[in-house]
């Protein structure tokens, strides 16, 4: 066989297995209600939390920012790329989130790829969540650095890890709300066990900045821990409507970045119409008590609505709010039934989650209403849930 032979029988075999992965081409923006091949469907898919990926607000503010500062940054950030308007971005994150500085990154991929490795290296020690992102996976092997992946949430298990550990620099490495299960990491505990072992802790706030905390500053925030020893990393195509990401912390701590982050020092930087458009989007969130008033209302009936079911919800307190299913082909079976009733709902195989965890992973927006997620609620009610 050739190469291209060998990728086209591998190509083969996860169409054989179901586990090809496919994309479907939507035809409207990020919204609730999409159109796909002709067809309207409601989409609990995105994490679009706040409901901003198609807010008026945002598209005027990116026309504008792209008049005032043109397309595209041209360079790197060192080079010639850092303009005013990401400065002002980097100051309102910082403020925002309660740090003394930030660094403006395009994706959260590339922070998480980049910072374990601008802090560790061969003979340091990285203890990650077994859960953590795939992006927190790449990044820590990136580093060079021991990495030890700890149960899921367990804190005593990181301990004996921890005092296990003659590394001279030691790292955790956790998702603050988890992206496939919706719960939030302990993150008072994790800042106790940074504290006693000398260890940075870097919480990666994807899915809780914009959505936990008061004015949606995180969840760094809610629990109360601001720290030289804690980075928090947030991204901004998620809440925030747009796209981006940032690490916030220490101003010491985010000038050593600056100065080591590879993903930082050789990427062109994002345009700078996106960042004129980010501190509107700041705004936004932090304005935005009604909606996320609506997105826990939400919550809530979701989890009422299937209190009594035999659809098993996992526990969740954002609005990441998976069923359990189990079994890979029920998952499937579950989410092409929705799909034929109109409704768009993911099912979530391994190895993104464990074996026997297959689920359906429910995303709710505060653009979703009431009626949509009644909807989703009375056509689950007429399948069967597996048993
Ligand atoms: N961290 C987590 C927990 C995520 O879920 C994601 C994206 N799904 C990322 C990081 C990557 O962020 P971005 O999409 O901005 O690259």
């Amino acid at each position: 066989m050739t190469a291209l032979q060998r990728i086209q029988a591998a190509l083969a075999a996860r169409e054989a297995e179901s586990l090809l992965r496919v994309r479907r081409i939507v035809d409207t923006p990020c919204a609730p209600h999409v159109r796909i091949d002709g067809r309207e469907l409601l989409a609990f898919c995105s994490n679009d939390y706040l409901g901003l990926a198609s807010a008026p607000e945002l598209a005027a503010a990116l026309t504008e920012g792209a008049r005032r500062w043109g397309s595209g940054a041209g360079a790197s950030h060192l080079v010639s790329g850092h303009y005013a308007v990401h400065e002002a971005l980097e100051r309102r994150l910082a403020e925002f989130v309660g740090t003394e500085a930030a660094l403006s990154f395009s994706t959260g991929y590339m922070v998480n790829a980049g910072i374990a490795a601008a802090l560790t290296g061969r003979g340091d020690a990285i203890f990650a969540d077994r859960l953590n992102h795939a992006s927190l996976v790449d990044g820590a092997l990136l580093s060079r650095a021991s990495h030890h992946r700890y149960p899921h949430g367990d804190t005593a298990a990181l301990a004996r890890l921890l005092e296990a550990s003659a590394a001279p620099t030691k790292l955790i490495l956790t998702d603050s709300v988890f992206s496939m299960d919706g719960d939030v990491a302990p993150l008072a505990e994790l800042f106790a066990l940074a504290e006693r072992h000398d260890a940075w802790l870097i919480v990666d706030d994807a899915h809780g900045f914009g959505v936990l905390g008061p004015q949606g500053r995180g969840a760094l925030a809610e629990a109360g821990i601001a720290h030289w020893r804690v980075l928090t990393i947030g991204t901004l195509g998620k809440a925030a409507g747009v796209s981006g990401a940032f690490v916030a912390g220490h101003r010491d701590v985010i000038a050593h970045l600056m100065q080591h982050m590879r993903t930082y020092i050789f990427t062109t930087a994002a345009s700078p119409a996106i960042a004129h458009a980010l501190l509107t989007a700041i705004d936004l969130i932090e304005a935005g008590d009604a909606r996320r008033a609506t997105l826990r209302a939400l919550e809530q009936q979701l989890a009422d609505g299937l209190a009594d079911t035999r659809w098993q919800r996992m526990d969740s307190r954002t609005p990441i709010q998976p069923v359990l299913i189990g079994d890979n082909q029920a998952a499937l079976d579950v989410a092409r039934a929705l799909w034929t009733r109109g409704l768009w709902v993911p099912a979530i195989r391994p190895p993104t989650v464990p074996a026997g965890t297959a689920r359906l992973r429910v995303s709710l927006t505060a653009a979703h209403t009431a009626a949509d997620v009644s909807r989703l609620i009375e056509t689950l009610g007429d399948l069967q849930a597996p048993a």
